[in-house]
């Protein structure tokens, strides 16, 4: 049973996970056994519809038939060479043909490596410390991303993570998002060596860029001579193949992709202009290494994922599952007496209840956590999952058909009808 595994864990571990927001499910995280398509199997008993999809990875759903079965095939061939194989070749020449920014890639391990190695090689190239980012984006768990992050940081109200030299927090400027003025306040000091961005927020809820947001970004960077980093960890081939850069027509010098091109095996990789990507080792003098790095299992998983998603009308389907349920929600929360907003954009939504609309963190910190858990909560109980945190995005996946998703209305309705 759950209950007793979570005894052991928190003997085992911090907080009794190996990543905080696990620990938002209360009164324990429920311990799974299998997953297929739409659905999680507790080793409870439950069958869960998962709308969390490993935070986002799994477009295609659980165990994807295609992409389990190249992965067994890689698997036959061995996992781990430590020296190129074809498969790197493949994945980065599909990445390169769908991401507009895409001129020479490097792959690593997670999207923390991924956004780690895209600051320094945006100080590597410009020859300057500091770093600007946005209140409630979150870009991984390393000592340049800590300071007012979004996702677990805010769920548990780390503001600056200790443990991060002073002098470290000192390269980090931290703007509001959507907040062009001070974006320009800063670069206009031409000490900013980069500008990273989630093109839209998904480390808060779901946010959304306004109008000439990342046009705006684009052309001050361009005017002071900054470089622009698209975080597309979660972005990256969710809002399409060619990801918000595709989707908004804004081309960033460098991006970081995550999640999705691993087919929900580890990766990261960092991608962009090869000006810039040539100043990498062996290349250059910005390093970066890894054991793992383009290792071929997950290079197969992420070939075959995106094999998937050109091919079939996958995002069709996740598309229209997050719009039908989005819409659901909306007609079930206007009948109550509070002010509530839906965020969506193709595959992935939040809503926000107690405020009427949401384009920064610090909106997004007003709205009524404890009535998103409760309802949370209540979902959880009639199988369906959705994150545990206000702070989190709810995905849907291609595997999310018709019957699955009225399920999910069913739920939605007799749950809001509730509280
Ligand atoms: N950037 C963004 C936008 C993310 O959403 C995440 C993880 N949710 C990361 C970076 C870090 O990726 P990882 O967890 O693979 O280190």
């Amino acid at each position: 049973m759950s209950e007793n595994l979570w005894k052991k864990a928190l003997e085992l571990f911090a907080g009794g996970v190996n990543s905080p927001v696990r620990a938002a499910v209360k009164p324990y995280p429920f311990y799974v056994e299998k997953s297929e398509g739409a659905f999680l199997y507790t080793i409870d008993g439950q069958r869960l519809i998962d709308y969390v999809l490993g935070y986002g990875p799994l477009i295609l759903g659980h165990a994807h038939p295609y992409v389990k079965k190249k992965i067994i095939e890689q698997i036959e061939k061995g996992w781990l060479y430590g020296t190129p194989s074809k498969k790197e070749i493949e994945l980065a020449e599909k990445i390169r043909s769908h991401i507009p920014s895409a001129e020479k890639i490097r792959f690593v391990n997670s999207g923390t490596e991924a956004t780690m190695l895209a600051i320094r090689l945006a100080r590597g190239y410009t020859k300057r410390e500091k770093i600007l980012k946005f209140d409630g984006n979150y870009h991984g768990a390393h000592d340049y991303a800590l300071i007012n992050a979004g996702s677990a940081v805010s769920e548990f109200n780390v503001i600056i993570s200790s443990g991060i030299p002073t002098s470290i927090i000192n390269t980090v400027i931290v703007c509001k998002y959507n907040d062009l003025d001070c974006v320009e306040k800063h670069l206009r000091t031409e000490e900013i060596a980069g500008v990273i961005v989630e093109p839209v927020m998904g480390n808060m809820g779901v946010i959304l860029p306004e109008q000439d947001f990342l046009n705006g970004l684009r052309e001050l960077t361009k005017t002071y001579n900054s470089v622009l980093i698209f975080d597309e960890v979660i972005t990256g081939f969710r809002l399409g193949l060619s990801g918000a850069q595709g989707y908004f027509k804004v081309i960033p010098d460098l991006t970081t992709l995550g999640k999705i091109i691993g087919g929900g095996l580890p990766i990261g990789a960092v991608t962009g202009k090869k000006e810039i990507m040539s100043n990498l080792t062996p290349e250059g003098n910005v390093f970066n290494a890894g054991t793992f790095n383009a290792n071929p299992l997950t290079m197969a998983a992420g070939i075959a994922t995106i094999e998937v998603l050109e091919t079939t009308n996958a995002y069709d389907i996740a598309n229209k599952a997050s719009k039908e349920i989005a819409e659901e929600l909306d007609n079930s929360l206007s009948k109550k007496n509070f002010k509530y907003t839906i965020n969506r954009i193709q595959s992935m939504f939040q809503f926000f209840i107690g405020i009427s609309k949401v384009t920064n963190a610090d909106d997004a910190r007003l709205a009524n956590k404890h009535l998103y858990v409760k309802i949370h909560e209540k979902l959880l109980k009639l199988g369906v999952f959705i994150p545990p945190s206000q702070f989190e995005t709810i995905f849907t996946s291609s595997s999310h058909s018709d019957e699955i998703v009225n399920l999910t209305i069913e739920a939605i309705h007799k749950v809001v009808s509730e509280i």
